[in-house]
C-alpha cells in the first residue's frame, strides 16, 4: 500500500514553526494558477516569468527586455499598471536590477525556469519556485523574488524556512542542494542565504516533529498571525492582540451602522474601553455585520485616530457567533 502524505506548502512550512495550530494541511497539493495581477507584486512575478522563458535575460540589455515583459503581461491581462499601488516604482526597480540578476542566473547555471512546481511526497512538503537555474557548472541556484518592502531589514524566519525548504524540494528534483540560495529584493538586491546541509535536513525534521503533534498549542504572535486565516475564530489569538503594542485587529458589541452615498460603510463597535468606529467597509465586508448588538470582530485594519480604523480590501469581519473556519 503507498503512503498519501497530508500536504504543507513551504511557505506555510515557516508559520507552522511558529505556530503549529496556524496551517491546516492539504489532502493536495495545491498549484497556484495565473490571475490577473492586481498588485505591483503579482505582476513582477508574471513579467519575470515571461522574461526567462523568452531569454530575455540572456541578451545585451535584460533592463530593457524585463521593461518589455512586464509591458506584455499588463497589456494581455488588461491591466493599468500605472494605477497599480507602486506600479510605476517596481516596474523602474525591476529595470534597475535586471542586470545583476541576469548575472546571477549567468553564473549558477544555464536554464531559468519560473514558477516551477515541485513536490516532495516523503515529507509532504510542496511550493512553487520563482526561479530554478540549472545546468552548466554552476551548480544551480533557487531566488526568490521579493518585490515589496517584507524585506526592508533582515530576511525574517518564516522567510529563511520557506527558502530552506526550497532549497530541499529542488535536491529532491536534482539530487543536490542547489550551490546558490537568493532571496532578490527589488529594493535591496540579492540577499545570499548561507546554509548547510545539515540546517536543511534538521528543519525537515523540525517540521515533521511539528506537524506530528497530537495536540498543538496555537502560539500567536503579531507576525505570524497577521496572515493567518484562523485569526476571526482563533482566542489565543484575541487574548494575546490585547497586548499588542499596534494591533491591527479590534472586536466590540456593533452598536451602529451607517452607510454613505458613495456605497461604503462604517460600522461602531463597543470595546472595553471605547466606543471605536471602523470606516471604509466595503458592501461585502459589511454585510457580516448586519444586527445591532452582534458581537463583531474586525482584522487587518488600521488605526488612524484613537477611535477610528479604517478598513482595506484585505480586511476580513464576521460576528463571533458566526466566525468562519
Ligand atoms: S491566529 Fe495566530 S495563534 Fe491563532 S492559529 Fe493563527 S497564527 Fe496561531
Amino acid at each position: 500500500m503507498s503512503f498519501t502524505p497530508m500536504w504543507v506548502s513551504a511557505t506555510a512550512a515557516g508559520r507552522l514553526l511558529t505556530c503549529p495550530v496556524s496551517v491546516a494541511p492539504r489532502a493536495n497539493p495545491t498549484i497556484p494558477t495565473a490571475t490577473t495581477p492586481n498588485n505591483a507584486g503579482s505582476l513582477a512575478h508574471l513579467a519575470l516569468g515571461v522574461w526567462l522563458e523568452s531569454g530575455g535575460w540572456k541578451g545585451k540589455d535584460p533592463g530593457t527586455a524585463l521593461h518589455a515583459a512586464w509591458d506584455a503581461e499588463a497589456a494581455r491581462w488588461g491591466v493599468n499598471w500605472r494605477r497599480l499601488r507602486e506600479g510605476v516604482v517596481v516596474r523602474a526597480r525591476l529595470g534597475l536590477r535586471a542586470a545583476d540578476l541576469a548575472q546571477l542566473i549567468k553564473n549558477a547555471g544555464i536554464r531559468a525556469r519560473s514558477e516551477v512546481f515541485l513536490t516532495d511526497r516523503a515529507t509532504g512538503i510542496y511550493g512553487a519556485l520563482d526561479v530554478i537555474v540549472d545546468g552548466g557548472a554552476g551548480g544551480g541556484a533557487v531566488i526568490d523574488l521579493k518585490s515589496g518592502r517584507d524585506v526592508v531589514g533582515d530576511l525574517d524566519a518564516a522567510a529563511r524556512v520557506q527558502l530552506l525548504m526550497y532549497a530541499h524540494l529542488f535536491r529532491r528534483e536534482y539530487g543536490q542542494l542547489p550551490a546558490t540560495l537568493i532571496a532578490f529584493s527589488l529594493i535591496r538586491g540579492a540577499l545570499p542565504i548561507e546554509f548547510s546541509l545539515e540546517e536543511v535536513d534538521e528543519l525537515i525534521e523540525r517540521v515533521g516533529g511539528v506537524r506530528a503533534l497530537q495536540d498543538p498549542v496555537a502560539t500567536p504572535g503579531q507576525a505570524v498571525c497577521r496572515y493567518c486565516s484562523r485569526r476571526l475564530r482563533c482566542e489565543p489569538h484575541w487574548v494575546a492582540a490585547e497586548e499588542w503594542s499596534k494591533p491591527d485587529c479590534l472586536e466590540g458589541q456593533l452598536t451602529k451602522i451607517e452607510r454613505a452615498a458613495a456605497g461604503m460603510t462604517a460600522i461602531r463597535l463597543k470595546t472595553p474601553t471605547a466606543s471605536e468606529w471602523v470606516t471604509n467597509l466595503d458592501a461585502q465586508q459589511a454585510a457580516n455585520a448586519r444586527a445591532i448588538g452582534e458581537r463583531v470582530r474586525v482584522v487587518r485594519v488600521t488605526k488612524r485616530r484613537d477611535t477610528e480604523w479604517v478598513a482595506s480590501p484585505v480586511t476580513r469581519i464576521a460576528t463571533h457567533s458566526s466566525t468562519p473556519d
